[in-house]
């Protein structure tokens, strides 16, 4: 087995190859979040989130600029046509790249009032973006731009691109952060980093049932982890649960079991699943972007 694996449950062996070795494929970032990638291409777009700029891996052509400023772009996804999605923290909006190549704010206000800073979100299979909203844009420096908390919360919300729909779906969190949904978007996961600012806060993920496509229920604590606090995550086709941490990435059965850790000499942020088969693992990390190949892929559609 790698170096890099930590083994806790021996079924963590069906999902990274045997002799897997991270590599890393980038580096010279201020503050490494929320890679998504670009199969056309075979890409991975990801942010410099504190170094505010929006930046381009392959392995074709190496590290290049997109955006600089970038407004503090945090998370990126795909929608279902393509166009990427992001968490703009420093605009406090969720931000859309169209065909032609220019940005444009998707919605940016809840009940009338300014969103806190959205940090991190998911694409349904129905279209629907499901982002959190943790006021670390208007907190920390690096983050955003600042200015006055308009929401009494950090919430999470679902939002309908085609008619403008926002509801908050999860308004028991201290700071919702990264999410993801299992495969067949029955469950949610939000990973908590509340100790990162808090005194008790939390470094743990909740899970909620999805129902009728569009409510968060039941929320309960699906696993604490340490050290540090989580931010992103990722669920692969059988449904385990791969999240950021301080040392590493970890990884849970869907029944909570811990079976390992992708070991990373960096912070890590937020990860997401690629290549053509979706069977390769980015991370970013810190100053850095990590690569490991696995034997399963995610969920990700495009
Ligand atoms: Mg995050």
């Amino acid at each position: 087995m790698s170096e890099a694996i930590e083994i806790y449950d021996d079924r963590i062996k069906l999902l990274i190859h045997p002799d897997a070795v991270l590599q890393k494929i980038a580096s010279g970032v201020v503050w490494s979040e929320g890679p998504v990638y670009i199969r056309e291409d075979d890409s991975i777009i990801w942010s410099d989130a504190h170094g505010n700029r929006l930046l381009r891996w392959s392995d074709l052509d190496g590290v290049s600029v997109l955006r600089d400023p970038s407004d503090f772009q945090s998370g990126n996804y795909r929608d279902r046509e393509g166009r990427i999605v992001a968490c703009s923290s420093g605009l406090r909006a969720i931000i859309r790249q169209e065909f032609n190549g220019e940005w444009q704010t998707l919605v940016d206000r809840y009940q009338g009032k300014r969103l806190n800073s959205p940090n991190d979100l998911v694409v349904k299979y129905d279209g629907t973006i499901w982002f959190t909203d943790p006021p670390y844009g208007l907190t920390q420096p690096n983050q955003g731009y600042g200015g006055t908390q308009e929401q009494v919360g950090s919430y999470v919300y679902r939002f309908v691109p085609d008619t403008g729909e926002i509801e908050a779906v999860i308004t028991d969190m201290l700071r919702p952060n990264g999410l993801a949904f299992s495969p067949d978007e029955q469950i949610l996961y939000v990973s908590d980093s509340s100790a990162f600012d808090l005194p008790n806060g939390y470094h743990h993920i909740r899970a909620y049932d999805v129902v009728n496509e569009c409510k968060a229920l039941n929320g309960r604590v699906f696993t604490e982890i340490s050290p540090g606090e989580p931010d992103g995550l990722r669920v692969d086709i059988q449904g385990n649960i791969f999240v950021t941490s301080q040392d590493s990435v970890q990884v849970y059965a869907p029944d909570g079991t811990h079976l390992g850790k992708i070991l990373v000499p960096e912070t890590c942020a937020n990860l997401t699943f690629g290549g053509q088969e979706g069977d390769r693992l980015f991370i970013a990390a810190s100053t850095s972007l990590y690569a490991i190949h696995l034997n399963t892929r995610g969920t990700q559609l495009l």
